[in-house]
């Protein structure tokens, strides 16, 4: 069984206007942020026909939750998303059966794992993982009124460093980071980073967090592995996200969505750091212990073998997906999906497509 998806949009205020028409042939004026290829319940993908139609069914109709393991999305992002941090399997599971008691806050939308990676379809700008302490506090030295937060950072006590800082967040403060992230001698496209993140949230508490979070640009076709634990903030930029299936976001700043700073200190992974891959243009992306692959295919044909969940994502221009059923012709914007038991398949394409695979059966 070959199944022919498109995303489910989602508008969240931090998306390009009409970021995501290309692919979703529609352009509403408003910001769009992401497409959702898969199957979690807070956004199953639609099936479409053959001309792009809603077929009225979606992919939870035909597949459980089990037989899907991964979340692909397109996302475009104008301007920084939340500081945030996802649970590894073990905190999932523990915190989704503690908000199942009565009283508890609600923090988790599922009970598992969110480990993603980001790979730019244009060039991308992220934090990610943790500066050294001697940069993080060689920045906040130049915002006043963190000489608490920068005594635990050179103590290496990254919670109460963070408890400290959400603790002094003032506009005041928040306006320096750009002039402290100069004054610490960062190169230019940090300093605007910052600046960024003192304009676009001037009176948010988590937003002298960013100056404890490592900057890095990603070229296109270039990723970030971000494993379960590691906290992040996507700047800017338009990329495929490929992540375990699932939508676990404690935040920790930079959201009107709520803050739950214990929540996110416990899922806080600090042996675990991101990898960047510096891939050239349609090398295979598989960091280390990942549970998924993925290839950007231009102009090409590739053979998806059974065993493991698929899916191709139409990025750009014509693909054919070939399998025991015939030939299906993708749309742009538009996903195959392949279940782990079906045949052997090929993809081909006059254009670009993302080949994502799981590892995990
Ligand atoms: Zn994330």
């Amino acid at each position: 069984m070959v199944l022919v998806v498109r995303g489910a949009v989602k508008d969240y205020d931090w998306g390009i206007v009409d970021g995501l028409a290309a692919w979703s042939d529609e352009a509403t004026g408003g910001p769009q942020a992401e497409l959702w290829f898969g199957v979690h319940p807070g956004g199953p993908s639609p099936l479409v026909d053959p001309v792009g139609d809603d077929t009225g069914e979606h992919l939870g109709h035909h597949f459980d939750v089990e037989e899907i393991p991964l979340l692909v999305k397109l996302l475009a992002a104008a301007r920084p998303l939340s500081v945030q941090v996802h649970p590894d399997a073990e905190t999932a599971a523990a915190g989704w059966k503690r908000q199942q008691q009565p009283g508890e806050a609600r923090v988790l939308s599922d009970p598992y794992e969110k480990t993603e990676m980001m790979i730019a379809l244009e060039p991308f700008e992220a934090f990610a993982g943790w500066r050294s302490a001697e940069q993080a506090a060689s920045i906040l030295e130049n915002v006043q009124g963190t000489s608490a937060a920068v005594a635990a950072i050179r103590a290496h006590d990254i919670p109460a460093a963070i408890r400290e800082l959400l603790s002094i967040s003032a506009p005041e403060r928040i306006g320096q980071l750009a002039s402290a992230a100069q004054a610490a001698g960062l190169p230019i496209e940090q300093i605007e980073a910052y600046r960024t993140v003192q304009e676009q949230y001037p009176n948010d508490t988590g937003a002298l967090l960013t100056a404890m979070l490592d900057y890095l640009t990603l070229d296109i076709g270039e990723a970030v592995y971000v494993p379960a634990g590691v906290p992040h903030s996507y700047i800017r930029g338009t990329g495929v996200e490929v992540m375990t299936s699932s939508d676990n976001v404690i935040r920790l700043g930079l959201t009107g969505k709520p803050v739950f700073v214990d929540r996110a200190i416990e899922a806080l992974r600090l042996d675990l750091e991101p990898q960047i891959v510096r891939a050239e243009f349609g090398d295979t992306l598989w960091p280390t212990a990942s549970p998924f692959v993925v290839r950007l295919l231009r102009d090409g044909r590739e053979k998806l073998p059974k065993g493991a969940y698929r899916i191709v994502v139409n990025v750009e221009g014509k693909a054919i997906i070939d399998s025991d059923i015939g030939e299906i012709s993708l749309r742009q914007g538009t996903a195959a999906v392949i279940g782990a038991g079906d045949p052997d398949a090929w993809v081909q394409t006059a254009g670009l497509v993302a080949v994502v695979q799981s590892t995990q059966r």
